[in-house]
């Protein structure tokens, strides 16, 4: 059988607007087979997404989107096979927490300036016990009308240095990719093309994340286009890199971005499941 693989989405652990559960049954809606929970620097859908996936025999891949620095960027590294428990992982999303609380408290302060209140206690109640994100925020914006697109508010106000926005240090790239190999997973670098880099800068950081341990890379996201997707494919080949799929679907009200509905990966690219383990592979799911 020809599994159907997404490797990459969110739940209301992070910034998604589905439960974990929701979400498990939407990918089995959508065709999906294998499914990794990938939330934003935190574990804790995983346990109700496993419970839901036997129950519908989908097999889930615990895995996670670590927020990363390197050279002054923020970038993103999926953990595909983690295991939760892991105790170095566990410390540091619990950290990770505490940084995301007072990076809101900043921005809502910043917020607070432009005369726009209320936006810390809007965010903790729309994130309730997940992790607090910017979209939290552009969610807020928009329901109480500063903006009137998602995007405006990142425009306006949150995205890199506008008014309300909050620079972060994050853990260092080579350490959030040790956080996830250690813990039994394969690191991949989230959606490549994202960080507006160069291509020296590109091969630079493709070269920096090989040389710290990372093995994969995204060349099938849900909004890569065909030229996009040879380019992707190039550098898996030239850095040794395996393909990871993963949609990065957040949230259902975007009918383009859809759990699953992802363009097949290149046959020049080795495709990152055959790097999984033994206790992610598909033989005995969960
Ligand atoms: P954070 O990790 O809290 O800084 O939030 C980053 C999240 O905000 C990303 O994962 C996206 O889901 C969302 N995001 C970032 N930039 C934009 C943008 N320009 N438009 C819409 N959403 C964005
Ligand atoms: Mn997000
Ligand atoms: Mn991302
Ligand atoms: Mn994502």
């Amino acid at each position: 059988m020809t599994e159907h693989y997404d490797l990459h989405c969110h739940s209301t652990a992070s910034d998604g607007a589905l439960s974990p559960s929701a979400l498990v049954y939407r990918a089995h809606q959508q065709g999906v087979s294998v499914l990794a929970l990938t939330d934003h620097d935190t574990t804790m859908g995983l346990s109700q997404a496993r419970s839901c996936a036997a129950d519908l025999g989908i097999h889930l891949i615990n895995g996670i989107e670590l927020s990363a620095s390197w050279q002054n960027k923020c970038l993103h590294i999926i953990g595909l096979g983690i295991d939760p428990d892991y105790e170095p992982l566990a410390t540091a999303t619990a950290q990770l927490r505490t940084s995301r609380l007072e990076r809101a408290v900043k921005i809502a302060e910043k917020l607070e300036k432009k005369r726009i209140t209320g936006a810390l206690a809007g965010v903790q109640k729309a994130a309730g016990d997940g992790m607090i994100t910017r979209s939290h925020f552009a969610n807020f914006l928009l329901s109480q009308f500063h903006v009137s697109t998602q995007q405006e508010a990142f425009d306006r106000y949150l995205g890199k240095g506008k008014s309300a926005y909050v620079s972060t240090t994050w853990a260092e790239m080579a350490l959030a990719i040790q956080w996830i190999t250690q813990s039994g997973g394969v690191a991949v670098l989230a959606h490549p093309l994202r960080y507006q880099l160069t291509a020296s800068w590109m091969k630079r950081l493709l070269a920096a994340f090989k040389d710290a341990g990372g093995q994969g890379i995204e060349v099938i996201t849900g909004r890569t286009n065909p030229d996009e997707i040879k380019l992707l494919a190039n550098y898996a080949s030239s850095f040794g890199l395996a393909g990871s799929v993963g949609s990065d679907f957040h949230n259902p009200v975007n009918p383009w971005l859809e759990l699953g509905r992802l363009a097949p990966l290149p046959e020049t690219v080795q495709p990152v499941w055959e790097l999984f383990d033994k206790s992610v592979s598909l033989v005995g799911a969960n």
